[in-house]
C-alpha cells in the first residue's frame, strides 16, 4: 500500500458515515443557502478561534478578497504579501484593483518577517497580508509593532493554520481580521470550497457580512455592491462536525511531525526546525529541504510515497506576476527555496509503520546519493 500526502473523509468510515447523514438532514430541510447551519458554525468557529466574529465565505480566496475590500483597500493602494505562498493571497489583492508587492523570506521559517517587510514599503503600501504558511506561525508582534509604526493594516493569511497559536492567541485573531480556506485538503476541510474572516472588530465582520451576499441587507434593500460568495449550508454543517475533532487532529499531525522529525535525522533531508518561543506549527505540511530534491522525490515515488512541492514556483516568478514584479529577482531567498522544498506525507493518524517506510526511503536516497557523490570525486580525483 502507499503512502499517500494527505487523506480524505472517505478513508475514515466512521466520520464519513456521521457526515452524510449530517447532509442528508441538511439536503432534506431545503435550506441551502444561509439559515441555521451557517450561523451555528459561525458562531461555534468564532468560539473556537477566540474571538468575537466569524463569517462563512465561498473560499479562501474570497476570504481575503472580503477582507480587503472591508478595509476599502483599492485601485491605487499597495498591499504586502510574501512571495512564497498559494497564489491566491496575491490574486485577492489583483482582484480588488490593488497591486501586490512581494516580500522575501526569512530562510530558516520560510515566512515572511518584519525584516522582509520593511525593505518593500512604499508610501502607497496600506496593507500586509503575513501568511502561517504550511501551519507554521509568522513572527507577528514586530510585524504588528511595524504596521502600528507606519499606520498599516493586517490581514493573517490563515488557510494553512486553524487553530494554530501564536503567544497564545489562535492565528487570524491578531490582525485587523484573520482568513481562513476550507479546501477539502486543508487542516479544517469541507466537501468542496468554503472559507471564513474572523475579526474582533464588529464593523470589518459586518462588512464582509454584507459584501458576501450582494450587499443585502434587509432583502432587496442592497446597501453596497457586493458578490455571491457565501458559505453553502451543506458544507457549514460538515464543517461544524469536523470542528470538534481539528484541536485532536493538529495534535496528531504534531505527533507524527516530531516523530519524522527524529526519524529523518540521519538522511539528507533536512526536517523542518521546531517553533521557537511562542510559535506554534500544525503541519498543513510537512516540508524537508534537500540538494538534489527532484531525484529524493523520483525515488520515493518509486516506493510507494506520495510528495508534492508547495510550491515549486514562487509568486513573483510565475507567468501570471513575472511582468509585475519585473525580471531582477526581489524574492531571492523564496527562489532558492522552491528548488529545494518537499513535501512529505502528514496527516493525522500517519502511524510508526507509514513513519518508517518514509525515513527508510529517504535514508537509502541519502547513501546512494552519497555514494555517487563519492564516485564522481573519486574519478574526478584519477583524471
Ligand atoms: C488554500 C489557500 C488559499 C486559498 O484558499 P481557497 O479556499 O482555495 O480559495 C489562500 N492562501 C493560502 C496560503 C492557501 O493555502
Amino acid at each position: 500500500m502507499g503512502i499517500p500526502l494527505a487523506v480524505m473523509d472517505h478513508a475514515d468510515p466512521e466520520l464519513f458515515g456521521e457526515l452524510m447523514s449530517a447532509v442528508e438532514r441538511v439536503a432534506a430541510s431545503g435550506a441551502f443557502t444561509g439559515g441555521r447551519a451557517v450561523e451555528e458554525f459561525e458562531t461555534e468557529y468564532a468560539r473556537w478561534c477566540e474571538v468575537a466574529h466569524a463569517v462563512g465565505v465561498s473560499s479562501g480566496t474570497e476570504a481575503l478578497v472580503l477582507a480587503l475590500r472591508a478595509l476599502e483597500i483599492g485601485p491605487g493602494d499597495e498591499v504586502v504579501v510574501p512571495a512564497n505562498s498559494f497564489i491566491a493571497t496575491a490574486e485577492a489583492v489583483s482582484m480588488v484593483g490593488a497591486t501586490p508587492r512581494f516580500a522575501d523570506v526569512d530562510p530558516d521559517t520560510s515566512l515572511i518577517t518584519a525584516a522582509t517587510i520593511e525593505p518593500v514599503l512604499t508610501p502607497a503600501v496600506r496593507c500586509v497580508i503575513p501568511v502561517h504558511l504550511y501551519g507554521r506561525t509568522v513572527e507577528m508582534e514586530p510585524i504588528s509593532e511595524l504596521a502600528r509604526d507606519r499606520g498599516l493594516r493586517v490581514i493573517e493569511d490563515a488557510a494553512q493554520a486553524h487553530g494554530a497559536r501564536y503567544r497564545g492567541r489562535r492565528v487570524g485573531t491578531i490582525g485587523d481580521a484573520g482568513t481562513f480556506s476550507f479546501y477539502p485538503a486543508k487542516n479544517l476541510g469541507a466537501w468542496g470550497d468554503g472559507g471564513a474572516v474572523v475579526s474582533g472588530n464588529a464593523e470589518i465582520a459586518e462588512a464582509v457580512r454584507l459584501l458576501r451576499s450582494h450587499g443585502e441587507s434587509p432583502r432587496y434593500h442592497h446597501r453596497m455592491v457586493g458578490t455571491t460568495a457565501r458559505l453553502d449550508a451543506i458544507q457549514a454543517t460538515i464543517l461544524r462536525l469536523k470542528l470538534r475533532h481539528l484541536e485532536r487532529w493538529n495534535a496528531l499531525r504534531r505527533q507524527a511531525a516530531d516523530a519524522l522529525r527524529e526519524a529523518l535525522r540521519d538522511s539528507i533531508a533536512s526536517p523542518p526546525i521546531a517553533p521557537s518561543p511562542g510559535c506554534d506549527h500544525v503541519y498543513h505540511q510537512f516540508v524537508v529541504r534537500a540538494p538534489q530534491r527532484d531525484a529524493l522525490k523520483d525515488s520515493l515515488a518509486r516506493e510507494g510515497i506520495a510528495t508534492g512541492i508547495h510550491y515549486p514556483i514562487p509568486i513573483h516568478r510565475s507567468d501570471a506576476y513575472m511582468a509585475l514584479a519585473g525580471e531582477r529577482d526581489v524574492a531571492p531567498v523564496a527562489t532558492r527555496l522552491a528548488g529545494e522544498i518537499l513535501s512529505l506525507p502528514i496527516f493525522p493518524g500517519l502511524d510508526d509503520a507509514q513513519i518508517r517506510r518514509i525515513a527508510d526511503a529517504t535514508v537509502a536516497f541519502t547513501a546512494q546519493a552519497e555514494g555517487a557523490q563519492a564516485e564522481g570525486s573519486a574519478v574526478l580525483v584519477r583524471s
